[in-house]
């Protein structure tokens, strides 16, 4: 269903128009369906893509990226790269996907030093607690926001930031 947006012109006329909606809202009932919806954007992944994971501890973050890994194509473990910063995880072809947790960055500055460029150069970017390194997030981007809601029950608000992670929000939307 495609939302209305209403738009108030200041002399009072009143339109509207019919948009994308950037948002799109999910709740995953288990880890398996989160790795599955994982799947389906990891298969879409594309070199320069960046996608933002914002939730607490246990919120099911690097469940997706397991998820996402898989569909991209590599058969290599995931886990959450919280002492070493940086995971590369590589495919048949010689293609990569970079999986960063922020969680330990202490300054921005320290962000800084991170060569995101170079990294999406060569393949697309997922960033556990992109808020921790904000000032240096790429503007376009895929966020997601995770909310625990039970003891399998997670909420997932995918954003999209660009044309880029629109298209993929469109594939999310088509379901799992
Ligand atoms: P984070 O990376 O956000 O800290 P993890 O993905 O490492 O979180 O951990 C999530 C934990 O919650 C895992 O133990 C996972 O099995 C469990 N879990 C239970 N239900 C879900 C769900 N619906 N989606 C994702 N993880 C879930
Ligand atoms: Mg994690």
């Amino acid at each position: 269903m495609l939302p209305l947006y209403v738009f108030t012109f200041p002399h009072g006329i009143i339109r509207s128009m019919i948009v994308k909606a950037p948002l799109m809202e999910f709740t995953s009932h288990n880890a398996d369906q989160t790795r599955r919806l994982g799947m389906k954007l990891g298969g879409a992944l594309q070199r320069g893509d960046v996608i933002c994971l914002q939730g607490d501890l246990g919120a099911g973050k690097t469940t997706l990226v397991q998820g996402m890994a898989q569909g991209w194509g590599s058969a290599d473990a995931v886990s959450s790269p919280t002492f070493i910063l940086v995971n590369v995880y590589r495919r048949a072809d010689g293609g990569q996907l970079f999986h960063m947790d922020a969680y330990r960055l202490d300054s921005t500055s320290e962000a800084e030093e991170l060569d995101l460029d170079s990294m999406l150069d060569q393949g697309a970017l997922i960033i556990e607690w992109p808020e921790r390194m904000q000032a240096i997030v790429p503007a376009e981007r895929l966020w997601v926001q995770f909310e625990h809601l039970g003891a399998e029950e997670r909420g997932m608000k995918f954003q999209s930031h660009g044309t880029r992670s629109e298209s993929l929000l469109e594939l999310l939307r088509g379901g799992i």
